[in-house]
């Protein structure tokens, strides 16, 4: 008797709270959709807007430090895409100054680089490069990528566009930069990588980090990791068994020479990658170069402990940062050591470069030869 009390107590009181008493004011599908398809323009603006910064913070770090990088090339700072490669069905969605579409259009130029300075526009549609017409629609990037990589970037790129039909002609003075491009994801989840070749950012790690300092600081670390030869053949390719699909889209953009557009969402996968990707001394070495790198870029790195600290707390989720970006007293400790060392060097009028270990160069050439062997290109073929 007490339980059948209990059950019509429990069901009058949850048949109270079910149906809420305001009469809401009526929507239709039409409303609905129309707000749908303006949350979309507004998320990926922010992406447009978003990959703007990091393009420019990277260039900013990558041509700082062109005269200790190992890998250095001629670069314009413009990055180009088409509909196909930011995503078909989400392509009327992008902000139409990029001016998507089948052919390929500029969608970011970097502020004060060669092609800014030569006069190239955002949405300017490019027609040729160095006497190479430019392919459009499906596999237009793949084409384009095909294409450049096997020709030696010369210093003067000659590049002719469609701006709203006129055509245009334009020299672009390219500057020598660290050869590692950024790539700008949709993820959400905050990480960065660094593959060795390029350096990935999530747009998770954007919205997570507080100024451009932040960004820099990340930016730097993976520069650090792709430069300083800390890619571990034997792990790398361990996750490339894991993820073949995935790596072959990246690289498809990698090569481009464009974003990483499209509806991207790799979260886990990008969680398994950090965890994988980096011995912890590496990552010390990582943050010891990076803190240099960014304060040769400019940056202030006077916060960079904190900010590895609040990674680290508040994101208990995050192994990957926390196992192989560290979240250590003794990683802190060097950190602040770094910035120390810097701080002197500067008083003392010394060269702003890493000290590095005597035996460094023995080192590099065996990895040079790992780095050989490990190559996404020749898998890729094999694949075809
Ligand atoms: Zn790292």
């Amino acid at each position: 008797m007490k339980k059948i009390f209990c059950l019509i107590i429990i069901l009058f009181v949850s048949g109270c709270l079910e149906t809420p008493k305001g009469k809401l004011p009526s929507i239709n599908q039409a409303e609905i959709d129309m707000e749908a398809e303006r949350q979309k323009r507004v998320s990926y603006a922010k992406y447009i807007e978003q990959m703007s910064l990091v393009k420019s913070i990277g260039f900013k770090v990558n041509s700082s430090n062109a005269d200790i990088c190992n890998k250095t090339d001629f670069k314009s700072g413009l990055t180009f895409a088409n509909e196909n490669v930011m995503g078909l069905k989400i392509a009327k969605f992008f902000p139409t100054k990029i001016n998507l579409g089948s052919r390929v259009s500029i969608i970011d130029i970097v502020k004060d680089s060669p092609a800014d300075k030569a006069g190239l526009a955002l949405g300017d549609v490019i027609i040729e490069v160095d006497d190479f017409i430019f392919p459009e629609g499906k596999n237009a990037l793949k084409k384009i990528s095909k294409h450049f990589k096997d020709v030696e970037e010369k210093q003067v790129k000659r590049i002719k566009v469609d701006r709203k039909g006129e055509i245009l002609k334009f020299n672009v003075n390219q500057k020598k930069i660290c050869n590692y491009p950024i790539i700008f994801t949709q993820d959400k989840i905050v990480n960065a990588y660094a593959d060795g070749k390029s350096i990935i950012m999530t747009q998770g790690m954007v919205d997570y980090a507080r100024d451009d300092n932040e960004i820099a600081m990340v930016i730097a670390h993976e520069l650090a990791h792709n430069d300083r030869g800390h890619l571990d053949a034997k792990k790398k390719n361990t996750l490339i068994m894991g993820s073949i699909g995935f790596i072959l889209d990246l690289m498809t953009i990698y090569y481009s020479g464009g974003t990483a557009g499209g509806d991207a969402q790799n979260t886990e996968l990008w969680s398994k990658i950090g965890s994988q990707a980096y011995s912890v001394e590496f990552e010390k070495d990582a943050d010891y170069g990076g803190v240099y790198y960014a304060y040769r870029a400019g940056y202030d790195i006077s916060q960079v402990k904190n900010f590895w600290e609040r990674i680290g707390s508040e994101n208990p989720k995050q192994i990957a940062i926390s196992s192989t970006h560290p979240a250590t007293a003794e990683r802190y400790l060097q950190i602040e050591k770094t910035v120390e060392e810097i701080k002197k060097k500067k008083i003392d009028g010394l060269a702003l470069v890493p000290n590095e270990k005597e035996i460094k160069t023995e080192n590099k050439k065996s990895e040079t030869k790992k780095k050989k062997k490990f190559d996404l290109k020749k898998i890729i073929k094999v694949k075809d």
